[in-house]
């Protein structure tokens, strides 16, 4: 079967793969990747089934055909507009857009309904970055490039949990690293990550410590005679009041020792080749845009910039975040980095678009946005291609918000998803590997997303059901497009204009691409301003997009520290290894449900202990918000007085696992970035009559007080636990494991509160269901692997392996699926180190996603076994 070049749909690292419908492996000649991929590239062809899929629209429930859920759509909005101004009707889309799928909703929105009220769940992830450049810069200009990771001397990770949120990035400085030793570390977050495993060092900062970290950095750089007078006085304004602010902060608001700060500022004012990844631990606060440009001012200060080896890099969530700011996705952007609120670029605009009205100031935010759903204001709301029910800040509120308007459309690949569920009418896009556009990544890499699939009946490219809706509200010219090329094409040819204005984004080299060179096109970093011309880096002599040409350092006032007396506990939450958003994709891999298959806090021993909570019990977490309930995971990598949950978990696989119900709909008040990692919760004991453990063939559904389920390889799994003692365990087990027929067998002892019961359909083991006082003690992993196959009763009650066969443990190498036990017990016998557990076992040696966490377990059991 032919290999298709493509992009993974995953992260803001836009790695190439090479796909077809079986299998998917790392592009060698992709940039950013050159061949590698981590656990959830590697694991993409195991999400591309038609299983879940939403093959036709859906009007109030009812499947639909194509004409009557557009004219629907298309007639509903029009007279909402008619009736209460093109202010009343909301977009709401995403960074998993392609850039042609954005570029006509924006069109559509901003141009001819005349509105500027579309958002995106970009929104949530990088807003902040976006605010700090445009204040920095004078443009939403990304400065450096990946490359610049292999020529640093010294690479500073902030808020970045790049292990596991960009891995193959991660990789490139683990590789990096061992071709120059010398190359220094430093990864700055509340919580010791698996990338601090990698760092020379790791700073536990208090939690919107950033901007007092930063502010000292830039007096030390002053003090010690480190500025780059040349640089600032020929390119930069606003250092004198930028430095007197710096000096004004205090370090110790940092919530870092002074022996930590002196380390870190002698690493990075000593070396001159300094980059500083930032992401969402800086964006996604109620200060991000500050914070943003407290890194920004050191490294104008320094002059290190756009120059090889050096710069601050802010790396995006997702796979087209950058995608969707360059054609003004976000309310308060105008496409190709125009200005909204200036009436030339607009009027420059309209023209290009042929647009009858054009949206004159910034539309609603995201958190804006669904309160005007909760108000009343919103009479019509399109959805496309995201989750706002489970992504935004309080989400529940958000959920009741989008029950509330009159009419809400959902675009998605998937049936069922809580957005969806509060829909009128569905709409089914084409899925990655069916559709065609491009994305471009956090280094400004244009890459085409290619299709290797026909697309199912019934679906539509989300670009062409933008345009059909478009041309039924009577702008069939203007959206007459036939093609996602020949949408670039005119995409690229606004972006010469945009540049006549000075801006950075100019990509009119590739307005004449035909339709050969754009389905030819190879990963190109923009500008391009000509043909053949690509790329590069900015601003290392000057050239910035204010007026003046010079950046500005702006005064950074580092907040006050943010306490909540009734809900004490810092949550901040953020991704899984193996896990992407909502799961609607990672959630169909068997493999990546199992590194980590339920929902957990993350907390310190002592946090635990003051709460009277242990391992693997259930701990309540509530706020002003909403509550949830969660598995106890107790850590030293966890830093007092703060936990940590993860963010996929949605109302469908686990109800009570909702990280987003429990944070505030609080904002940056420069970029409108909700504060995500910025919720306070309090702590307490979830009152549990009994924990579970179940594994079917049958799909379970999420019904008890704390449940969560996960794909296996022979089924589905489920994490449960109920509040009261069932009367009958053989009735609880089946409606548990979702299986009526079949016979039981059971055995429950009332006086230590257990029960254990398969269910066989003829020799068949269709289901074990196990019961217990205090967590449940059984091999998951060897649990599973007995559904659907003759093993018999005894064997499966037994909820383990026999003596000769090994219990391989929690899935740590999803790859090569070897399990913790396996793990330990080849270290136990001489594996010490990665290559030696690699040689035995295979392990990390494909995607390389695990190999932090092999290496923090032959740390652990090295230490335990010196200590014997
Ligand atoms: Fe996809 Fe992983 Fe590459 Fe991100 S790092 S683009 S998730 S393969």
């Amino acid at each position: 079967m032919t290999q298709v070049r493509t992009t993974c749909p995953y992260c803001g690292v836009g790695c190439g793969v090479l796909a077809t419908a079986q299998a998917v492996q790392g592009d060698p000649d992709h940039p950013a990747n050159r061949g590698r991929l981590c656990s959830k590239g590697s694991a993409l062809a195991e999400t591309t089934d038609l299983d879940g899929r939403l093959l036709h629209p859906v009007i109030n429930g009812e499947p639909a055909d194509w004409d009557s859920a557009l004219d629907l759509v298309a007639s509903t909005f029009s007279r909402a507009i008619a009736e209460h101004g093109p202010d009343s009707v909301a977009f709401y889309v995403s960074g998993q857009l392609l850039t042609e799928d954005y570029y006509v909703a924006n069109k559509l929105m901003k141009g001819f309904i005349g509105s500027a009220n579309i958002d995106t769940n970009s929104r949530l992830c990088m807003a902040s970055s976006v605010a700090g450049h445009k204040r920095a810069f004078g443009a939403d200009t990304v400065p450096g490039q990946y490359e610049d990771l292999e020529q640093a001397d010294v690479i500073t990770l902030v808020g970045s949990n790049l292990a596991w949120c960009h891995p193959v990035l991660y990789q490139r400085i683990v590789a990096a690293k061992k071709r120059n030793p010398a190359l220094k570390v430093i990864n700055i977050d509340p919580r010791r990550t698996a990338t601090s495993d990698l760092a020379d060092i790791h700073l536990s900062i208090r939690p919107d410590g950033d901007a007092a970290l930063f502010n000292a950095v830039l007096a030390r750089i002053a003090d010690r005679g480190a500025v780059n007078k040349a640089y600032v006085a020929a390119h930069v304004s606003g250092f004198d009041a930028a430095l007197q602010a710096a000096h004004a902060s205090n370090p110790v608001d940092s919530g870092l020792s002074r022996a930590e700060i002196d380390a870190f500022c002698d690493l990075w004012i000593g070396a001159e080749k300094v980059v500083t990844i930032y992401s969402q631990g800086v964006n996604q606060s109620v200060c991000g845009t500050d914070k943003v440009n407290a890194i920004i001012n050191c490294h104008l200060a320094t002059g290190r910039i756009g120059k090889p080896g050096m710069g601050p890099f802010s790396v995006t969530g997702q796979p087209n975040a950058m995608g969707g700011r360059e054609v003004g996705g976000l309310a308060n952007m105008l496409a190709c980095h125009l200005d909204i609120e200036n009436a030339e670029h607009r009027d420059a605009v309209q023209a290009a678009w042929r647009a009858p009205t054009m949206a004159t100031q910034s539309g609603l935010k995201a958190v804006d946005l669904f309160q005007a759903c909760a108000s009343g204001k919103i009479k019509a709301l399109w959805v496309i291609s995201t989750n706002p029910a489970v992504s935004m800040p309080d989400a529940d509120a958000v959920a009741r918000a989008i029950s509330n308007v009159p009419f809400t459309v959902v675009s998605d690949v998937m049936a069922r998803t809580d957005t969806g569920d509060l829909a009128h009418v569905l709409l089914p896009a084409a899925a990655w590997g069916e559709k065609s556009g491009t994305v471009t990544n956090s280094e400004r890499c244009i890459s085409r997303q290619r299709p290797f699939m026909a697309m199912p009946d019934g679906t539509r490219a989300d670009w062409q059901i933008i345009c059909d809706v478009a041309a039924r509200m009577g702008w069939k010219e203007a959206f007459d497009y036939t093609s996602p090329a020949q949408i670039f094409r005119e995409y690229a040819a606004l972006s010469g204009v945009a540049a006549q204005f000075g801006r950075d984004f100019d990509i009119s080299g590739l307005s004449g691409l035909t339709d050969t060179a754009y389905d030819d096109l190879r990963p190109t970093v923009w500008p391009v301003p000509k043909a053949g011309h690509q790329g590069g880096r900015f601003f290392a002599n000057g050239g910035y997009y204010h007026t003046d040409g010079r950046a500005r350092m702006l005064p950074i006032v580092p907040p006050a520290v943010q306490k909540q007396a009734e809900f004490p506990y810092r949550l901040n939450s953020g991704r899984v290894r193996d896990h992407w958003h909502t799961m609607t994709r990672t959630g169909k891999s068997a493999r990546l449900s199992q590194h980590i298959a339920e929902p957990f806090v993350e907390m310190h021993p002592e946090d635990a202990l003051a709460n009277g909570l242990h391992d693997a019990e259930l701990a309540e977490l509530t706020s002003p918000s909403g509550r949830g309930v969660f598995r106890v995971l107790i850590t030293t990598r966890a830093q007092r007085g703060s936990v940590f949950v993860p963010m996929h978990w949605t109302r469908a696989i686990a109800p009570a696992g909702l990280s987003n119900a429990m944070v505030a709909p609080v904002v940056d008040p420069v970029s409108g970035q909700p504060a995500l990692k910025g919720g306070f919760v309090a702590i307490s004991r979830f009152k549990v009559g009994w924990y579970g453990f179940a594994a079917s063939t049958a799909v379970m559904e999420p019904t008890r007080p704390f449940a969560a389920i996960a794909k296996t390889r022979t089924g589905w799994q489920a994490e449960v636990a109920g509040c009261k003692l069932p009367k009958d365990w053989e009735s609880e087990a089946r409606t548990v494991l979702n299986l009526s027929g079949g016979t039981a067998s059971v055995l429950s002892d009332p006086v230590r509160g257990t029960a254990r019961v398969a269910i066989h359909d003829g020799v068949i083991l269709q289901g074990v269901f196990f019961a217990s006082a205090g967590p449940t003690a059984v091999a998951r992993s060897y649990v599973v692997s007995l559904i659907g196959t003759s093993a018999d009763a005894l064997s499966a009650l037994a909820g383990r392996p026999g003596i000769d066969q090994p219990d391989c443990g929690a899935v740590v190498c999803s790859c090569f699926n070897v399990g913790v036990n396996t793990l330990r017990t080849a270290i136990s016998k001489g594996a010490s180190d990665l290559d030696s557990i690699g040689k035995r076992l295979n392990a990390g040696t494909n995607c390389g996603s695990c190999r932090p966490e092999i290496q923090a377990l032959i740390s652990a059991s090295l230490q335990s076994m010196a200590a014997e």
